[in-house]
């Protein structure tokens, strides 16, 4: 099935969670046709009434950390200061081919689930820039099936960490695909602003967009998005300024959060949650009542503002879990940010599609005709069903190309003696599939 040229023909599929079933032509991997079904189409796919989705997002992942669990020692209490601790003691022992490999492997498991537009963080903390040289290599490795941006990202600090304007500046001049920044991290509220100015100078003079890991700590007078914000208007950067984690917004009183996200929205800012990484790092000073280390995921989507949501930690010092499915992702966004509603549920499968491609300014994006056919299918009628039974795609498609396929999910169990439904799958419309 597929072929080189990027062609493929795929029927019974639905495009949308209220769409009907039709037929998808590809050719030389782009999406030529999207149609009402016809009796005497020639189909290299039956998906049976699954749902096609682009390709999903992970708009913000540490790939250099990925897989790293563990060595050389493991992380016991669990906590963001140990993960820290943890980490540079793994630094001393990054290779250029260990972190291939270990970004190889984890990139496998994001297409395996779906994921084919990823972007990375990068430590650029370290002389040598070992980290951000090898992931260099592996985005053009990867580039015919996926979509890797690098984020310049000083994990210890730019100017609590000795060259950090240097290593950040060298790691732009190598090619990092973004800017980041830490200002949180910084020894002084001033260094911070510093951290945050400098990340914007670098953009300019580099033509980049800005990421930067922002207030990610249960401090409610770290305020460092507000300039974000500033300079993201004064720059006129609008859509091209993403702040990551940003869940001090958590913990603002309301008066100071309503003025913060109206100025995000008019400044055309983007955020980013990272619903499994916070949920277990951020409240750890707490006793009980227990923070949920989220920003204001709600509001701010109500606002207009775009949130993407990312894996951030796949098996590293912070975060030992994780496997590369953004569904489940999704599904934690709609948990601990109390967005069950139905529509909210949409904006939750919207976080790791179409508001992650935002963030990563992708353009080439979505089902319409003539553009790259980069898509997952799985086999479940619903993005909520998806949320709900977290499937792997039976196929990802990049380029016209089927790059990963995964056997039916098993939808039925022997009990007592017959095959029963264990999974509820839901029509569209009409009564509930009840065999
Ligand atoms: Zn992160």
């Amino acid at each position: 099935m597929g072929n080189a040229s990027g062609a493929l023909r795929i029927k019974n599929v639905r495009v949308g969670s209220d769409s009907g079933l039709v037929q998808v032509t590809i050719e030389q991997g782009k999406i030529m046709q999207v149609g009402r079904a016809q009796e005497s189409f020639v189909a290299d796919i039956d998906a049976e009434g699954g749902l096609m989705v682009p390709a999903l997002v992970d708009a913000h992942v540490h790939l250099d950390a990925a897989l790293t669990e563990g060595f050389p020692s493991p992380n016991h209490s669990g906590t963001l200061i140990e993960g820290i601790e943890r980490w540079g003691q793994r630094k001393p022992y990054l290779t250029e081919e260990d972190v291939i490999a270990r970004a190889e492997e984890a990139i496998r498991w994001h297409v395996g689930h779906g994921v084919l537009k990823i972007r990375s963080h990068v430590d650029i903390c370290d002389p040598d820039l070992t980290a951000l040289r090898a992931l260099i290599k592996v985005r053009e490795k990867v580039r015919p099936w996926v979509t890797l941006q690098l984020v310049a990202f000083p994990q210890d600090g730019i100017f609590c960490f000795p060259d950090g304007p240097l290593l950040i500046e060298e790691a732009m001049r190598l090619g990092a695909d973004a800017v980041g920044g830490i200002p949180h991290y910084e020894w002084t509220r001033e260094d911070g602003i510093r951290d945050v100015e400098y990340a914007f100078q670098l953009a300019a003079r580099y033509h980049k967009p800005v990421d930067i890991h922002c207030d990610e700590t249960d401090d409610d007078q770290s305020r460092f998005v507000e300039t974000m914000a500033k300079l993201t208007s004064q720059y006129g950067m609008a859509g091209q300024v993403t702040a990551s984690h940003t869940t001090a917004m958590g913990s603002y009183n309301d008066a100071y959060a309503f003025k913060l996200i109206r100025i995000l929205a008019q400044a055309g800012m983007l955020v980013v949650a990272n619903p499994l990484d916070n949920v277990v790092l951020q409240g750890r000073f707490d006793t009980y009542p227990k923070r949920r280390g989220m920003t204001r995921v709600k509001e701010l989507m109500a606002a207009g503002v775009p949130v993407a949501a990312g894996h951030d930690s796949i098996m590293d010092p912070w975060y030992p879990l994780g496997s590369g499915s953004q569904l489940f992702v999704a599904s934690m966004l709609a948990h601990v940010g109390q967005l069950t509603g139905t529509e909210e549920l949409k904006a939750c499968f919207d976080s790791i599609t179409y508001a992650g491609a935002k963030a990563m300014q992708l353009r080439d994006y979505g089902i319409e005709e003539g553009m790259r056919a980069d898509l997952a299918i799985f086999d479940v009628p619903t993005t909520t069903d998806a949320l709900r039974l977290l499937p792997r795609p039976r196929w990802v498609v990049a380029g016209g190309s089927i790059v990963a396929s995964t056997p039916p999910s098993a939808t039925k169990v022997l009990w007592d003696g017959e095959y029963r439904s264990v999974s509820y799958l839901r029509a569209p419309q009409g009564p509930p599939n009840l065999q």
